[in-house]
């Protein structure tokens, strides 16, 4: 797993706008934002995808979203709104198989996506 993008950002050998970080998670400004906040939240462990995860990380995941949260907060977005979105394989366009959370916001945001 050591050629996973995700996990050299967690290593730092891989620069990053990181803005939160905890012994299980870390979050970082996406390289090519699509709203004014865009931002990847990941654990530190590697999860290919949604189907990889078990049982075991159902805590974990959580965290993924207990981050989602604190952030939007810390961006001011909790009141106006904000999406939290994960993709899975190829369908929905995933292109990093490191499980994230898209976090988006500071825009109104469309809905169904495309
Ligand atoms: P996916 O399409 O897998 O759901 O999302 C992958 C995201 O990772 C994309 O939004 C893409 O812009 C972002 N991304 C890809 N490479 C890098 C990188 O090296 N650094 C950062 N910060 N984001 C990246």
């Amino acid at each position: 797993m050591s050629d996973d993008l995700f996990l050299k950002i967690i290593r730092r050998e891989v620069p990053a706008d990181i803005i939160y970080e905890t012994d299980e998670v870390l979050a970082f400004k996406d390289l090519n934002p699509q709203a004014p906040l865009h931002v990847l939240i990941i654990p530190k462990i590697h999860i290919r995808t949604i189907n990889d995860i078990d049982d075991e990380h159902a805590e974990l995941v959580g965290k993924l979203f207990l981050a989602a949260k604190d952030i939007a907060k810390k961006y001011a977005m909790s009141q106006s709104g904000y999406r939290v979105v994960m993709n899975c394989n190829g369908d929905s366009g995933q292109t990093v198989f490191h499980i994230h959370l898209h976090l988006l916001g500071g825009r109104a945001l469309g809905w169904p996506p495309g």
